[in-house]
């Protein structure tokens, strides 16, 4: 309430909070009274409160992301993503090597990928078959033959697959194919796509969208949760801001406020974060010291011939030595590179 609040005003906050069925507490305070609210079971719609007489602002304390906050379930979730090759962990202790290429090209590509990634100690192949661009023009994904191409990939090399859905009917035959479904930073705030991954059967990777902020990336993972899919995976890639040198500015401090506030995993991506080569292995690196549940990353055996995202994918030997560093960092802090 304000300083000059009157008590007639601080009854008649008090009797509007009640007429809700609702509990409040008056503080008082030597300059100021507060009240505070309890008996709620969801969001209160505190903008009829704060217009009233005597209200200086109204806080909502709780969370309205129930089932993707940490305040209902304070053990961190472990997702178990089953590969051929058994299960991989994302979260706990457990930190998740995704790579691969940014987009299927085509079967020769990804095959000879997918065998760098997996020598070099990976379980879980990333690769679009359909590729949310910017521009009409540019290179869309190959579709369908795209997935199949990973279906052989799982086949042959026994590894997870992690793909993304552009929509309801792409996420249909995407969720045939994947062990993981993605959902790009475009789609973070495509609310039918994401009621559709709260029906899946299968463990969603959900990006933060590219000006979200984490309540709102956190109400995107409530909806696909409220749906009954539990098994989702954050993924931190980058957020615009000024900063003009590197394609989008990676928040890392994301990983220890997401760990605060819910219960749920949160990879990190630093080839969308940086957008350039030269910078993916340092910020990878300063991800898994934050405490990343995993890194996703963009690899290419001949990036300067890629179809999407060539300047940001790093060569196989960089990854191997990604995944040599990235186990000794973990270890540092505790985790284990699964
Ligand atoms: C991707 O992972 O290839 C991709 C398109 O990422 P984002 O949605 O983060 O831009
Ligand atoms: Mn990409």
């Amino acid at each position: 309430m304000e300083t000059r609040a009157t008590d007639e005003q601080i009854r008649a906050v008090c009797e509007r909070i009640a007429s809700r069925s609702l509990q409040t507490h008056v503080v008082r305070g030597s300059l100021r009274t507060a009240i505070a609210v309890t008996g709620n079971s969801g969001a209160i719609d505190i903008g009829s409160l704060e217009s009233m007489p005597g209200v200086l602002e109204c806080t909502a304390v709780s969370k309205p992301y129930k089932l993707a906050g940490r305040d209902a379930h304070p053990e961190s979730t472990v997702i178990h993503i089953s590969t051929p090759l058994g299960v991989a962990a994302v979260g706990g202790r457990s930190v998740a090597m995704i790579a691969g290429p940014c987009a299927i090209e085509s079967r020769e590509q990804a095959f000879t990928i997918a065998e760098c990634v997996k020598a070099a100690g990976a379980r879980l192949f990333r690769g679009g078959a359909y590729k949310p661009r910017t521009s009409p023009y540019s290179f869309q994904g190959l579709g369908e033959p795209g997935l199949k191409i990973l279906r052989e990939v799982r086949e042959q090399f026994g590894l997870g697959i992690v793909t993304e859905a552009v929509d309801q009917e792409s996420l249909d035959l995407v969720e045939v194919v994947a062990d993981v479904i993605q959902i790009g930073a475009r789609s973070m705030q495509n609310f039918s796509l994401l009621k559709r991954a709260g029906r899946a059967r299968k463990p969603i990777l959900l990006k933060r969208g590219m000006s979200a902020t984490l309540d709102e990336f956190l109400m995107a993972a409530e909806y696909i949760m409220a749906e009954g899919n539990d098994a989702v995976i954050l993924c931190e890639r980058g957020v615009r801001t000024f900063n003009d040198h590197t394609r989008n500015t990676l928040d890392l401090s994301a990983i220890p406020a997401i760990h605060r506030r819910s219960h749920l995993p949160i990879i990190v991506d630093p080839s969308h974060g940086t957008g350039q080569r030269r910078n993916v292995l340092p910020l990878a690196r300063a991800a898994v010291a934050a405490g990343a549940d995993g890194l996703l990353v963009e690899v290419h055996h001949a990036p300067e011939a890629a179809l999407s995202d060539g300047r940001q994918a790093i060569l196989p030997a960089e990854f191997a030595q990604l995944m040599a560093e990235g186990r000794e960092i973990a270890a540092v802090i505790g985790n284990t590179l699964s």
